[in-house]
């Protein structure tokens, strides 16, 4: 029996099973029978209350869900006492958390015990909020709903992920910095999971917010896409994080778009150097390593003969580089737009350091606030949605010929941009979370909604 006192559970004739959602799902063995170990939230819209609670299983079972996607899930049997009535119901646990209705009641567990009026709702009554508190003790969420956020980071101390974390409890959430090479992931088709090394299992996070060092791309993204397929929302999801760390591969679906970026060039043989320093008007010409960041790996090569000399030495140490047309008259400024939810949520001009080209704040340049013109705001909106991006920094350059695109970082700093303009972009970036996550909230329960029009 599972010591679960009350829950709100929506009645589906449209659905044979009844399911509960339950997360934290662990297969184990006791006295060599299959049982399950399973955490449920039984309140909804609420994750603070969570009953732990254990099973024998007793099948499995490929389950179509109201998304029409297929699961496999465990199958336990358990009493439900409804209207004072107890019987024995079979329940599947599915393993997506969504925070609407926690338990759904199908036609089997019904069958010949409840008429279903589809008009009514509640006929057997609700829970007071007073009743529910009694039941399960403190349970008022939190201001601003109260959700698990985890910071997905190296570094507890940046400016960056301080702001983050502060932004986030003062906006009424629970924030946990969860250092990405200390998480851990398990594959499995029945329950998959997100483990961090002091033993907890992380599945019942809200969110993510993922600020992966370049260095670490590959397991950030990873762990990262793990957190999505257990369908926890991640503020950059893995697959435009993963595109927007090549500067080729991005430049090319930001020039898909039909968007201005300066004339660059891409090759692999040292043999087509000449042409490709023609290719971008010759010199002086940028040179950049595709996978520089901060200003590192961005090189003026002032005469055709230092381009060449760079190219081809960095050819030989088997670097992928970009050779591309220096835009000379921005007199090394550049503009840094922060993109939160398709929107510009703060910019900044930066000017390199003198006798520096770069503007890069890591190379001593230096923020001003500024004002971006409508073209250079339409830019940065339409290379934040070609990238897919939730959040992004987006640096355009002023040319003759207009603004182009420089570049698109997934994972812009902080302490420039607030320092300069005096804007709360951390807590942008918190309320960012939040709307996404009530709007995915009604999504749901519409889906619900639709699901049983058909029955
Ligand atoms: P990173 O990822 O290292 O920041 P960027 O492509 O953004 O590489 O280049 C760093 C800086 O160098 C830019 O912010 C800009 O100031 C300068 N820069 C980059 N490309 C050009 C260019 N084509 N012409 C002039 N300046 C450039
Ligand atoms: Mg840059």
């Amino acid at each position: 029996m599972l010591d679960i006192a009350a829950v709100q559970a929506r009645v589906d004739s449209g659905a044979k099973t009844s399911s509960v959602h339950a997360f934290n799902i662990e297969p184990f063995t006791r006295s060599g029978t299959p049982w399950v170990r399973f955490d449920i939230h039984p309140i909804r819209q609420n994750r603070r209350v969570t009953i732990r609670c254990e099973s024998p299983v007793i099948d499995r079972r490929v389950v179509k869900s109201s998304n029409g996607q297929s699961e496999k899930r465990f199958v336990i049997r358990t009493p439900l006492t409804l209207n004072g009535q107890t019987w024995d119901i079979e329940l599947t646990l599915a393993n997506r958390d969504t925070m609407g209705f926690r338990m759904l009641l199908g036609r089997e567990a019904m069958s010949g015990r409840l008429l279903v009026d589809s008009e009514e709702k509640y006929l057997f009554g609700t829970v007071s909020d007073e009743q529910v508190e009694l039941l399960y003790g403190q349970t008022a969420p939190v201001p601003g709903n109260g959700l698990k956020i985890g910071l997905l980071a190296t570094d507890p101390d940046l400016y960056s992920n301080r702001r983050l974390i502060e932004a986030g409890e003062k906006l009424g959430h629970e924030m946990v910095f969860l250092n990405i090479r200390q998480c851990y992931m398990k594959l499995d088709a029945d329950s998959p999971a997100v483990h961090y090394r002091d033993g907890r299992i992380l599945n019942d996070l809200d969110a993510i917010i993922p600020r992966i060092r370049p260095a670490i791309t590959f397991y950030g993204c990873a762990i990262t896409r793990h957190f999505e397929s257990l369908g926890i929302f991640a503020l950059n999801n893995a697959s435009a994080i993963t595109q927007s760390r090549d500067k080729l591969y991005s430049l090319q679906l930001l020039q898909k778009q039909g968007l201005d970026i300066p004339i660059t060039g891409y090759a692999n043989s040292p043999n087509d150097t000449d042409n490709l320093i023609e290719m971008v008007g010759g010199a002086p010409l940028i040179v950049k390593l595709l996978e520089g960041t901060q200003g590192r790996g961005v090189v003026l090569a002032e005469t055709t003969k230092a381009a060449e000399s760079v190219i081809n030495a960095m050819k030989s140490l088997r670097a992928n580089l970009l050779v591309q047309e220096y835009i000379e008259e921005a007199g090394g400024k550049d503009l840094r737009c922060f993109m939160i939810d398709g929107e510009v949520a703060a910019a900044i001009q930066r000017e390199a350091a003198p006798g520096d080209f770069r503007a890069n704040l890591h190379r001593g340049g230096q923020a001003q606030l500024t004002e971006i013109s409508p073209e250079e705001e339409q830019l940065a909106i339409k290379a934040t949605q070609a990238l897919n991006l939730n959040v992004a920094g987006v640096d355009i350059i002023r040319s003759k010929r207009g603004p182009l695109l420089l570049e698109v970082n997934s994972s812009p700093g902080l302490e420039g941009i607030e320092a300069a303009t005096g804007q709360d972009v951390a807590g942008k970036m918190i309320q960012a979370i939040e709307k996404q996550i009530s709007s995915a909230c009604h999504r749901t329960n519409a889906q619900q909604q639709h699901h049983i029009d058909y029955s």
